[in-house]
Order: structure tokens, then C-alpha cells, then sequence
């Protein structure tokens, strides 16, 4: 089956307070983007990839493909004002023929294989997708914009989901119009059964320069 990527890498990052994007802040010595691409690329279970960068951060996105001699991007595309816009505009570049669409945060440096099989697994057995994700182990409360605690919340049964996500790409292409925080959530709404697999503690997202230092230490 021919699996392709979508690393998606266009959002602002305005928490790490850089005057670039959050794909180009430095993890170690290169730019954050390298470490899921290199990853991505290494991947058996990969076939091409599809970058989705800031708008005018295309060409640094392939040149950085370049030095690090990825032989699996396809293209890289301007993403939009939204996750979901962006992903739309990677699958834009996915031809007809692909069975299997993955989505990959870049904000998630720390892929691995392990993972990724994972999510393609479930595939094969009659799901339309599957989504990492771990369990919810704090107590969750949901609060007021004063701090006040209106009510502690049951997490029974609550997993925080992570990427990378894998889905059948005829349903993903039909799923994919509207607006949601992950992909699942725009097959979900289509009513596609999606299956979570066991996530992993270092696909942390980052958001924070601490994130960035914590994923740094763990390399
Ligand atoms: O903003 P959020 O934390 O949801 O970002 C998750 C991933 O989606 C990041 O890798 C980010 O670059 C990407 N993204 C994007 N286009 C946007 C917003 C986020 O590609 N407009």
C-alpha cells in the first residue's frame, strides 16, 4: 500500500516568541523541522511525504530536504490560517492512487517507527483511522475565567491524543472539509470509526521554549 505523509509545519509558534516560525527555532543545532523530517524519511513504512510550511517558508523547507538528503519529498505547499487548512493543503498534492494518508505535527519532533506502525496497523483491520494517544492521569476540572472551579470532571475513559494519524485516504479526502483541532476530529464528524492506539510520552508538542529544551535533553 503507498503510505504518504503530511508533516505539517505552518503554524506561528507565537508562544516561543521568535521572529521565525516554530518549525525553524533551533532544537540543538538544526531547525526543528529537521528531526520529523529525517524521520519521516527514514521510516520503511513512508513512501513520499508532503511538506506543509509557512507561507514564504517554502523554499528554506526544501532546502533544508536537500542538505539532509531526504529522497522521499514530494513537495512542499504554503499552509493556511488553520491546522485544517493547512492539511487540505497538503492532500491537495496526495495523487488518487495513495491508500493511506498520515498527518504529522512537526511540532512533535520525536516520531518513531514504533508509532507509526502503530497507527497503520488498525488500517488493515477494518479502521477507517488511527490516532495515538495516551490517558488522561491528572484530575481534570473545569474552571471559570475568575479561577473558580465549576465542577471536577470524570476522566474515565479520557485520552489525550497525539500524531502522528493515519487514516484511508478516500475517506480522509472526503472527511477533510470543515474545521477541528486534529484530523480525527474532521473524520469523526463524517462519521469514520477511529481507533486509538498506545501514544508515547516524547511525542510532546512544543509550544514553550522549556518544550524545546526538555525535547533537546531527551535527543
Ligand atoms: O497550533 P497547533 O499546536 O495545533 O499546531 C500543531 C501542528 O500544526 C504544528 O506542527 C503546526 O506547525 C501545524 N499548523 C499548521 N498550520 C496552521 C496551524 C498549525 O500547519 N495554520
Amino acid at each position: 500500500m503507498s503510505v504518504w505523509a503530511l508533516l505539517v509545519a505552518a503554524g506561528r509558534g507565537e508562544r516561543l516568541g521568535l521572529d521565525q516560525p516554530k518549525a525553524f527555532a533551533k532544537l540543538g543545532e538544526d531547525p526543528l523541522l529537521a528531526e520529523p523530517l529525517r524521520r519521516l524519511d527514514e521510516s520503511e513504512w513512508i513512501d513520499r511525504i508532503v511538506i506543509v510550511a509557512p507561507a514564504g517558508w517554502e523554499e528554506p523547507a526544501i532546502l533544508l530536504a536537500e542538505e539532509l538528503a531526504c529522497s522521499k519529498v514530494h513537495s512542499c505547499v504554503a499552509g493556511g490560517a488553520t491546522r485544517s487548512e493547512s492539511v487540505r493543503a497538503g492532500l491537495a498534492e496526495v495523487p488518487g492512487d495513495a491508500l493511506v494518508v498520515l498527518v504529522h505535527d512537526a511540532a512533535r519532533p520525536l516520531v518513531t517507527e514504533e508509532v507509526i506502525g502503530r497507527v497503520l496497523q488498525p488500517l488493515s483491520e477494518g479502521w477507517d483511522g488511527a490516532v495515538p494517544g495516551l490517558r488522561v492521569s491528572d484530575t481534570l476540572k473545569l474552571v471559570a475565567d475568575d479561577g473558580s472551579v465549576i465542577d471536577t470532571v470524570s476522566r474515565d475513559g479520557l485520552y489525550a491524543v497525539q500524531t502522528p494519524q493515519a487514516f484511508l485516504a478516500d475517506v480522509f479526502r472526503r472527511a477533510a472539509t470543515g474545521e477541528a483541532t486534529d484530523c480525527a476530529g474532521l473524520v469523526e464528524a463524517a462519521g469514520g470509526r477511529v481507533k486509538v492506539v498506545e501514544g508515547d510520552t516524547r511525542l510532546l508538542k512544543v509550544t514553550t521554549a522549556d518544550d524545546l529544551a526538555k525535547i533537546a535533553s531527551w535527543l
